[in-house]
């Protein structure tokens, strides 16, 4: 966690300190080192949130984008609590993800925060495996079309469906497929200026989707693009 409670107030993790965990009320050591992000962990490692996800930079500064009154807000429902990573002034929940997950989790999880909730995960580490390809024009087509997925009206003429869906389309070496049933919207942050949110074929080797600027996606949810742009760390 980026916060705990000191004093009743939510403080960020410095050497020694101690605090409490807004959650669960355990008992938070903080861990202050060279190359972690500083953060808090509970007693015995043993984490009140079954979801728990190491804390990395990515993580951070999103959270302090959206400020510390909006990040790590615990959530119970029907006697299960779990810690959203941000909660916005509307009311949506944006967890992040950074490492891979598997497919029984990702359901959980957007079971558990409902409708009103979104993905953003760093894209940084697959990023490479993606690339733009023209499929039609190439022994791919004869593949795709044999594939359950993408649906049916993607195999078509490339350009008629650049215009339709006014979009972009990768091939996805080695695609992540536990994100292949994600049900809810999903941005991927390439750790460039906009965010590519994925609108069909996620999890799958074809991924189709549109740019949408962070200054946009920030500023709609209440986030603060002037501190997300000028803490722009260098990984
Ligand atoms: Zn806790």
């Amino acid at each position: 966690m980026i916060w705990a409670l000191v004093n009743n107030e939510k403080i960020e993790a410095t050497p020694g300190a101690r605090g409490t965990c807004p959650i669960c009320n355990g008992k938070l050591l903080s861990k202050c080192g060279a190359v972690i992000v500083w953060h808090w962990a509970h007693f015995k490692d043993e984490n009140c949130d079954s979801w728990y996800e190491p804390e990395s930079f990515w993580h951070k500064h999103w959270k302090m984008t959206f400020g510390k009154e909006n990040a790590e807000i615990g959530i119970e429902k029907e006697g299960k609590r779990h810690i959203a990573d941000i909660r916005t002034v509307q009311n949506v929940i944006i967890e992040l993800q950074n490492s891979p997950i598997s497919m029984p989790v990702i359901k959980e999880r957007e079971d558990f925060y409902g409708e009103r909730m979104l993905w953003l995960i760093n894209g940084e580490d697959f990023k490479k495996n993606l690339s733009v390809k023209d499929y039609w024009e190439d022994e791919d087509y004869l593949e795709l079309k044999s594939l359950p997925r993408p649906p049916v009206r993607w195999v078509r003429r490339s350009e008629e469906i650049k215009k339709e869906a006014n979009g972009e389309f990768f091939y996805w070496k080695s695609p992540r497929k536990s994100w292949a049933n994600v049900q809810r919207h999903l941005f991927i942050d390439f750790g460039e200026d906009s965010l590519f949110l994925v609108q069909g074929g996620m999890g799958t080797s074809q991924i189709r989707g549109v740019y949408i600027s962070k200054e946009k996606f920030i500023r709609k949810y209440g986030g603060d693009y002037e501190y997300y742009r000028q803490n722009l760390i260098d990984k």
